[in-house]
């Protein structure tokens, strides 16, 4: 009983009883309409040749009656005949026809349970177009896409743990020092440790930001802003922390620009990120210039420094998390290392994009941001 509910239970075993009931239905339907109809008509047909049985043509004569019966077998034996060619016939194109819609599902059923056990590259051949083949599409497409969230999750994982080595071996080494009296408990070793549990409370924040910015979750209450109004928040800001002696900042803005539709503390917080990097990859003497101009529809803002700049092969990854051109250079500069990935993320989201340029190493760099003009 088990293994007939196993049987019945499978696609192909439904299919083929399913074709088998419509194959006999038929046939029944056909024998039974022929075998009711034929008579008569044979009857109908014969009276009107009546003349050929002699006068009066009477049907119901001897002749007339062994006729009938002839017919009627041989109808009945017509039909076995064609039974027992049909039917096998029927059963052989049911079974090959059931297999053809069964497997692409058996191939989906196995390749989603591969992919429920972690083996994230299955996929199944798209095969003829159609609904199956629209479906092994979609299954495609939704296989990919979890691979590649499950590359980024396994990606992220790694980066946050490289990144969170350096402050954490640094703190741990302040406090066993502390403990062996090898540093003494003075503000300086204080400072420290104080300057390293920000970092690591700033890189917590940041990585909290970025996933909210990846997952689409952050709000932002677009408003129409006046670039001056925008550049002067963020030149103030950077003003009131201390700008480095030899570097010098300066904004070139036309009077004339439309106001751009943006989140004004989104929009600041961009600014602020793209200035801070400037001053932070300036060394003195230098300039950083924040300047805006209308580009078509938008207006664009432009962070250009005169400082270290950017080779050509690390221009494409710079907005990568944690990516460094200087592979050497520590945190101790002060970034988090996802600063720019935050910035596009927000700049995107408010309709616009953030590009780098530079004419290479020692040269410079310009961070351009494109927001649309407010209507
Ligand atoms: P962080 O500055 O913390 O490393 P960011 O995401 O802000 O992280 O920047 C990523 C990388 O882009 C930096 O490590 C640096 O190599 C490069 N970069 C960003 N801004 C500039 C700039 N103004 N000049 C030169 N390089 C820059």
């Amino acid at each position: 009983m088990k293994s007939w509910n196993r049987l019945t239970a499978s696609m192909r075993t439904r299919l083929l009883i399913s074709y088998l009931a419509v194959c006999v239905a038929g046939i029944a339907v056909l024998f039974i309409t022929v075998r009711l109809t034929a008579p008569s008509f044979f009857d109908h047909h014969v009276a009107g040749m009546g003349a050929m049985f002699g006068p009066g043509g009477n049907m119901m004569s001897e002749q007339g009656i062994n006729l009938d019966n002839a017919v009627t077998r041989s109808l009945n034996e017509g039909f076995l005949v064609a039974i027992l060619i049909a039917l096998p016939l029927g059963i052989i194109a049911s079974f090959f026809v059931a297999g053809e819609i069964a497997r692409p599902l058996k191939r989906l059923a196995s390749a989603s349970q591969r992919i429920a056990q972690g083996q994230y590259d299955q996929r199944v051949p798209v095969g003829a177009p159609g609904e199956l083949g629209e479906l092994a599409a979609s299954f495609n497409a939704m296989a990919s896409a979890l691979e590649q969230t499950e590359q980024r999750r396994m990606d992220l994982i790694g980066d946050v743990a490289h990144e969170l080595r350096t402050p954490v071996t640094v703190l741990g080494g302040y406090i066993e020092g502390l403990a062996d009296g090898v540093f003494a408990p003075s503000p300086e070793t204080w400072g420290k440790l104080k300057e390293e549990t920000s970092r690591l409370s700033r890189l917590v924040e940041d990585l909290q930001e970025l996933s909210r910015a990846e997952a689409g979750q952050l709000t932002f209450a677009l408003a129409s802003v006046p670039p001056e109004a925008a550049i002067n928040a963020a030149v103030a800001r950077l003003a009131a922390e201390l700008l480095p002696e030899g570097l010098a900042l300066q904004t070139e803005v036309p009077s004339d620009l439309p106001p751009v539709q943006a989140d004004p503390d989104r929009l600041d917080q961009v600014l602020t990120n793209l200035l801070t990097n400037a001053v932070r990859y300036t060394p003195p003497p230098g300039t950083v210039t924040l300047s805006a101009r209308r580009q078509g529809e938008k207006v664009a803002f432009s962070v250009r420094d005169t400082g270290i700049g950017i080779a050509s092969s690390d221009l494409p990854n710079i907005f990568e998390r944690f990516y460094r051109a200087d592979r050497s250079r520590s945190r101790s500069s002060g970034g988090s290392g996802v600063g720019l990935t935050i910035a596009k993320a927000l700049a995107e989201a408010m309709g616009g994009s953030l590009s780098a340029s530079s004419e290479g190493s020692g040269k410079g760099s310009t961070f351009t941001l494109l927001l649309p003009a407010a209507r």
